[in-house]
């Protein structure tokens, strides 16, 4: 018998690699391979394939269009010191989970393993939470967790789902209907590199340092609310200053995301999550007076959630016990996080990606010591100035 083997996608830009197609492949003739960039990208077995069609039907990155709109935004903060400093941000993540764990449901989010690949998983305690805290600025691989979140949601579990937009909108696609008892939160996404990036750059790391990565933190609390990582290499923890490392420097230069992340279509208030958590930048100038209330910390961390559907209104509701909120304004948030409105730009991605191809992050981290030298010092021990300090300055000079 004839059988058709479907195309997935005819050009990169049409794939974000959120997996549903790999999850709904009856035969398992579904697998993700990486391209010289380390990108992920669906690869069917065509001895396996049967033809069926299926994986072609769930791709919503491909036919969705998102029609919530943001019904309210709140600046937020956990009310759980030990949370707040172990979050990129507010803590909000973490103390949805404890809501949804106190509530005997099963939390998903992006961990990493011992030797930094970046993957979605499970929990259903919060001994476990500590996993799924913190930012990965890579892309992380959900697997096969689509599959186990049905599972789960058809056995009556309550879930909480969360990852980036195109993760969301690809379990929502899998899914193919809604779900009472699922909750899903999408973080503001400026793009991903691949895992294989980053796992090349703390490589570079390891050499100049000598030794095995033990910990890699993106956003360490301990240089204050920013984005100053730190590595831990034999016991000692190195920081990652935001414009003396090269990872940080292309990251941030968006340069080294995924292609499709440059035409991004929930780079936009419209979203596919019940509820949206990202940075609060911005707020000394929306909500001067929270930044000296008690337990509002600019230097700490502070959230936005946006809520878009019936659902996450309820779920904030239940969430209050352990979070600070402070309504405010999604036009007014958004104005200083440009994710809420359009795509990162493309800039020099090219000649960044060709290099990387044929000389790997070691090229990119010689690129990067040639071209910023002196001025990665300037703007380090700028960013070593707490935000409340630069506020002051700001005012008074
Ligand atoms: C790639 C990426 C780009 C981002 N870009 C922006 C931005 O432009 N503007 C902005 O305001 N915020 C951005 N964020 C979100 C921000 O960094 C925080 O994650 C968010 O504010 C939540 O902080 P928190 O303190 O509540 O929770 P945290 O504990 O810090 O965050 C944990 C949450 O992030 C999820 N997560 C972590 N890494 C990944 C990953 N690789 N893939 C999918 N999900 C992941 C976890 O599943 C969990 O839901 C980005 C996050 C990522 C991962
Ligand atoms: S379902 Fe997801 S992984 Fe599969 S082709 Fe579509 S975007 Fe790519
Ligand atoms: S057509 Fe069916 S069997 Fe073939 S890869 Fe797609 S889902 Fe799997
Ligand atoms: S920028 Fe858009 S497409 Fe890229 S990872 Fe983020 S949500 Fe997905």
């Amino acid at each position: 018998m004839n059988k058709t083997i479907p195309t997935l996608f005819s050009k990169k830009e049409d794939c974000c690699a959120c997996g549903a197609c790999l999850n709904i492949c009856p035969m398992n003739a579904i697998n993700f391979q990486e391209d010289e960039c380390g990108f992920l990208y669906p690869d069917i077995d065509e001895n396996l394939c049967v033809g069926c069609g299926k994986c072609q039907t769930v791709c919503n990155f491909q036919n969705s269009v998102c029609s919530n709109s943001p019904e309210e935004t709140y600046a937020a903060v956990t009310k759980h010191t030990e949370i707040l400093e172990h979050s990129a941000s507010g803590g909000i993540f973490a103390s949805f989970a404890i809501t949804m764990l106190s509530d005997n449901g099963v939390v998903f989010g992006a961990e990493f393993t011992p030797d930094f690949e970046i993957r979605h998983c499970a929990i259903n305690n919060t001994d476990e939470l500590h996993k799924l805290q913190g930012s990965k600025y890579a892309q992380s691989n959900t697997e096969r967790t689509y599959s186990e979140v049905k599972k789960l949601l058809d056995s009556n579990i309550k879930v909480l789902y969360s990852g980036t937009p195109c993760q969301i909108d690809g379990l929502k696609g899998f899914l193919g209907k809604e779900y009472e008892n699922l909750i899903t939160v999408d973080i503001v996404c400026h793009g991903v590199p691949s895992n294989k990036m980053l796992k090349d750059y703390i490589a570079v790391l390891e050499n100049r340092y000598g030794g095995k990565a033990k910990k890699f933190t993106f956003r360490d609390k301990g240089i204050g609310w920013g984005i100053n990582g730190s590595v831990v290499i034999n016991s000692k923890k190195y920081k990652l200053w935001q414009s003396a490392s090269s990872y940080f420097y292309y990251f941030l230069k968006g340069w080294i995301y995924r292609e499709n992340c440059y035409k991004c279509k929930y780079a936009s208030e419209h979203r596919p999550a019940d509820i949206t958590i990202g940075d609060f930048w911005g707020i000394e100038k929306e909500h001067p007076e929270l930044i000296k209330k008690d337990g509002w910390n600019a230097a700490k961390g502070i959230s936005l959630i946006v809520v878009n559907t019936e659902r996450g209104k309820h779920f904030l509701e239940k969430s209050k016990e352990n979070i600070d909120l402070q309504l405010s304004d999604f036009k007014s948030a958004a104005s200083h996080n440009p994710q809420l409105s359009q795509p990162s730009e493309i800039g020099n991605r090219e000649v960044i990606i060709e290099l990387y191809k044929k000389q790997g992050w070691i090229g990119l981290n010689k690129r990067f010591n040639e071209k910023i030298g002196f001025h990665k010092y300037s703007s380090q021990i700028k960013s070593m100035i707490p935000q409340t300090l630069k506020e002051f300055l700001k005012r008074y000079l």
